[in-house]
């Protein structure tokens, strides 16, 4: 079940950004880092730490951030606002709250809804770094012998053996056709998040329901429901698809109304190939696990292991 795992990919991926219903409301960024004028100034929070992007931050334009020379952002620490509001956290849900935030702490960024998912996760790490300090506890259960083993992460060597990311990606299909892919936008990631939160809804729903078969009905169009949504996304990612024609030209599709129709009525080998390399390109930035040597003495089982770097968890746990 190929498609299956896939999907599970996605809303592993998208789950991160999901804590739980509620909603941030009131969240402006501080003002208060640009103000010379008060006497207090002094003691207003600095930089802790300057970080580049996966992306390189080459691809947006001024809309989205101010770019710096060197390309190092400036990261600040949380403010004591900030992280009341993270602690309060209606709801990271509709992207507000991490958009808030990251207009907090990393001023330059003047978009967080259009960069790159992976720029925001690396993005999130960082202010992590920043407010609470490098090292980040990690307990892991080995698979094995059940024991839990302690060990520290480092941010800084998480952010600096991240992958680059381009704007798109190339690949060559085996029936001839080549297509391009563009990676998602946190903006996409938002949209999957709450189609996502709304069917664990249902699900809880669901499971109240009388009778196996309402119950296998509501399932199914529930995961009716997801399923669509990984096909939209799937369109979404897909900037073109080329072919060469009998003349030997390269013909470049764009259009979405045709891209959606070819998705609809390719085989599904094609389907597969494609959804594949979606999920390959969405993997890239921030590695999430980490290679963990069991503790136990009498065990000698190496396993990976996610870090959570999931906002919420991140910083109301510390
Ligand atoms: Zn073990």
């Amino acid at each position: 079940m190929e498609s299956k795992k896939s999907l599970k990919l996605l809303f592993t991926q998208i789950n991160k950004y999901i804590v739980n219903s509620k909603e941030l409301y009131g969240a402006k960024m501080s003002e208060q880092i640009k103000n010379q004028s008060n006497p207090l100034s002094a003691y207003f929070r600095a930089p802790k730490m300057y970080m580049s992007l996966p992306s390189g931050a080459k691809y947006y334009d001024d809309d989205i951030c101010d770019k710096p020379e060197n390309g190092e952002f400036a990261v600040y620490p949380m403010t004591t606002k900030d992280e009341m509001m993270l602690k309060n956290p209606d709801a990271l849900l509709n992207g507000e709250a991490v958009s808030n935030l990251i207009k907090s702490c990393v001023p330059q960024v003047k978009d967080p809804i259009k960069l790159l998912s992976a720029d925001v996760d690396a993005i999130l790490i960082a202010i992590r770094g920043a407010s609470a300090g490098d090292d980040v506890e990690v307990n892991a259960e080995c698979p094995k012998c059940k024991e839990t083993s302690h060990v520290v992460v480092s941010i800084d060597s998480s952010l600096s053996s991240m992958e680059s990311i381009e704007d798109a990606y190339s690949k060559d299909l085996n029936n001839g056709l080549g297509i391009k892919v563009l990676p998602f936008t946190y903006g996409n990631t938002i949209k999957a998040g709450i189609a996502s939160f709304q069917s664990t809804r249902s699900m809880q729903a669901i499971s109240e329901l009388d009778g196996d078969m309402e119950r296998l009905k509501a399932f199914n169009s529930s995961f009716v429901q997801l399923a669509d949504l990984n096909f939209e996304m799937m369109i979404d990612s897909i900037a073109s698809v080329a072919f060469t024609d009998a003349d030997g030209q390269v013909v470049n599709v764009s259009e979405r109304s045709a891209i959606r129709e070819f998705l609809e009525n390719t085989d599904n080998t094609t389907g597969k190939e494609i959804e594949k390399f979606v999920n390959e390109v969405n993997t890239k930035g921030v590695k999430q696990d980490i290679r963990i040597e069991c503790q136990n003495e009498k065990c000698d089982n190496v396993f990976d292991t996610p870090i959570n770097f999931d906002p919420v968890n991140f910083f109301t746990d510390s």
